[in-house]
């Protein structure tokens, strides 16, 4: 009967396991959401495999580089095979296979000022699994412009952060950072990126059913050296163009004129 399968199998008996926790209607909000996961690195391999195997229905996977070896400690969507081929097609491969119901839609784009809007705009949510901030910068303009939560996360050696930030009710990237921190290599276990990309996808999920509370205005603080999770209350900086929409608008058309 194998090949009568329908794309994806049963929902009933795939989901059956987590359909309790929000009925037939959350699973319908999951299958329903179009998902951006900005970066398929070390924190994009954990979030877009557990919002795949949730039954998230569509996920945008936006990456521009290719797979190198030194990802592969802890990007785990990428294989010893992958080296040398981009992110979005080894992503969009074992995606499909894992979960054929869920629709893939890759932008093989480094995330700019001027591409940021077009990138995001189908999203419900977007996940920050970016690795620079001028990135990360862009979309959270962007997420503040087209009014679309966004899950920020970062890790660093063993110690990674979380945080859920929706416009206009809670603080953003730019209140959170004055200043982009320079790019840099920086050391990073593989199980620091599963456990805060573990806890992005969470947040994701909670935000599409409806359910639980998110971490808005709360920093989560893995710090795996120490098993310790800790909280570090944030809040919206009243100078900060998060809290003065009209500065954020006046950006909104630059790709236009490209
Ligand atoms: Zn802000």
């Amino acid at each position: 009967m194998v090949n009568n399968r329908t794309k994806g199998g049963d929902p009933g008996a795939r989901y059956a396991r987590q359909l309790p926790l929000f009925g037939t209607e959350g699973q319908e909000c999951l299958q329903a959401a179009t998902v951006l996961v900005a970066g398929a690195g070390g924190l994009g391999s954990p979030v877009l495999l557990y919002l795949a195997a949730a039954g998230v229905g569509r996920l945008i996977i936006a990456d521009c580089d290719a797979v190198e070896e030194t990802n592969l400690n802890r990007q785990v969507l990428h294989w010893e095979q992958d080296i040398g081929r981009m992110k979005v097609r080894s992503s969009e491969e074992k995606l499909r296979a894992f979960n054929p119901a869920v629709e893939i839609i890759t932008v093989d784009e480094q995330i700019t000022e001027r591409n940021a809007a077009r990138i995001a705009a189908d999203a419900l949510i977007i996940v920050d699994c970016l690795d620079n901030f001028a990135a990360r910068f862009a979309l959270n303009d962007a997420a503040l412009r087209k009014d679309i939560p966004f899950v920020h996360g970062a890790v660093r050696g063993f110690h990674g952060q979380v945080t859920t930030m929706v416009p206009g009710r809670t603080a953003c990237m730019r209140c959170l950072y004055a200043s982009a921190p320079p790019p840099a290599p920086v050391p990073v276990l593989g199980t620091t990126a599963g456990v805060v990309g573990m806890i992005q996808a969470n947040e994701v999920i909670k935000y599409l059913v409806g359910t639980g509370g998110l971490l808005c205005d709360r920093l989560l603080i893995w710090d795996g050296a120490r098993s310790l999770v800790e909280e570090v209350l944030i809040a919206r900086d009243p100078r900060c163009v998060c809290s003065m929409p009209e500065t954020v608008d006046s950006r909104e058309h630059e790709e236009n004129e490209a």
